[in-house]
């Protein structure tokens, strides 16, 4: 299939592509149903619709997407039930581990050929699993390697969980140090801009909160949905009824800067987005984060960061600074200590909640899209 072997074009600077350029469809699987779809799929088989639900409390909540371990099923439905309801969805291809093991990073085969990844970290008080939504990104943020590659296509609800499924796999086996564990929060900070994929990651967080044997039955509280700033997304994300966390990446408080920083912001400005974030806020009564890279003599000026502590003063904010991991040849570096230290001061001075994030992974290529990029 020549269609496997095609590279997405890369964008020329400013760029934005919404819609997913490749077209190939994923295997459906069950994590990309309704409960009612999946009881529909196994009688469309001949068989009794409650093996749907024994099948998704298999792989939901025992966390086997192995036939053979499916011993309240018969043996001679379980193969036909697994080609129906769990395909193989991604295989891995390499796994990287930092900070001891506890951080671990995945690059994933979809079946197209498609490379994404998605990473665990495991803290003293949670599991944090960072996942892709597409393969690629169309939001060509030039300080960000996934963005300069271009977007391949959106990933399906099924390829999204998965990837939480999997992290579920390895802790509940006892294969991350610190003993067995669950998966508490999921990030949507891996590849692509979530909001321009938005009918699978509704999916997804449907998939996460529901309880067993429907879903993972995760807290939506320890979910949190990053974005660009896609206004209309965000606006309908806030009438969801899934009280997620909303993440802007923001970068620069400034319609100036923001344009080629963040070249959605061609199309929805600064005000526009926090607008948009206020209303979410108002809607879930859920804090909203905003992320902001620091690089060095780029958005990391003293002025910037009381022009945006003016911006987010009196609103339910915390500020993410993020020290930027640099792509190795990029002219795009991480602040100065002094700088990030000036600027976390300003913000607090202007009454704004403010960390700076812990980088795991630096070793492994923590940075989104570095470890694909580099295939
Ligand atoms: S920073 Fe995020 S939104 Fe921007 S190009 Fe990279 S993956 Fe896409």
């Amino acid at each position: 299939m020549t269609d496997d072997l095609e590279t997405p074009r890369r964008p020329t600077p400013g760029e934005l592509t919404f819609t997913s350029p490749r077209r190939s469809k994923p295997p459906r699987h069950l994590a990309d149903m309704t409960t009612a779809d999946r009881r529909e799929a196994v009688t469309a088989l001949g068989l009794p619709a409650f093996r749907a639900d024994q099948v998704s409390r298999h792989y939901f909540h025992r966390l086997s997407a192995d036939p053979t371990e499916w011993t309240d099923v018969p043996a001679a439905q379980r193969e036909q039930l697994a080609h129906a309801l769990t395909p193989t969805l991604m295989t891995p291809v390499r796994e990287l581990t930092a900070d001891r093991g506890t951080t671990r990073k995945t690059l994933w085969r979809l079946h197209d050929g498609s490379l994404v990844e998605s990473v665990l970290m495991r803290y003293p008080d949670r599991v944090t699993m960072c996942v892709s939504s597409q393969a690629g990104c169309g939001m060509n943020c030039p300080f960000c390697a996934t963005g300069q590659a271009g977007l391949t296509r959106n990933m399906s609800t099924g390829e999204i969980v998965e990837q939480v499924v999997s992290g579920a796999r390895q802790l509940a086996a006892g294969d991350v140090p610190g003993g067995p564990g669950r998966v508490s929060n999921v990030v949507f900070m891996g590849m692509g801009e979530p909001l321009a994929n938005y009918k699978a990651v509704i999916g997804a967080l449907h998939r996460f909160v529901d309880p067993s044997p429907a879903g993972l039955g995760m807290s939506a509280r320890g979910i949190t949905v990053s974005t660009v700033g896609l206004v209309p997304r965000i606006r309908e994300l806030a009438a969801e009824g899934l009280p997620v966390t909303l993440a802007v990446s923001l970068h620069a408080p400034d319609d100036e800067l923001r344009d080629t920083l963040v070249p959605v912001n061609t199309r929805w400005k600064v005000s526009e987005v926090l607008d948009a974030a206020w209303e979410y806020a108002r809607t879930t009564k859920r804090r909203v984060s905003i992320e902001y890279a620091l690089i060095k003599d780029i958005n990391d000026q003293a002025w910037r960061a009381d022009l945006l502590a003016k911006r987010l003063r009196g609103k339910l904010v915390h500020v993410n600074l993020i020290p930027l991991n640099p792509t190795p040849g990029s002219k795009w570096t991480a602040s100065r200590p002094e700088d990030e230290r000036e600027f976390v001061r300003r913000l607090e001075a202007g009454g704004i909640a403010v960390t700076v994030r812990d980088t795991r992974g630096r070793e492994i290529d923590g940075a989104c899209g570095q470890l694909a990029a580099a295939e």
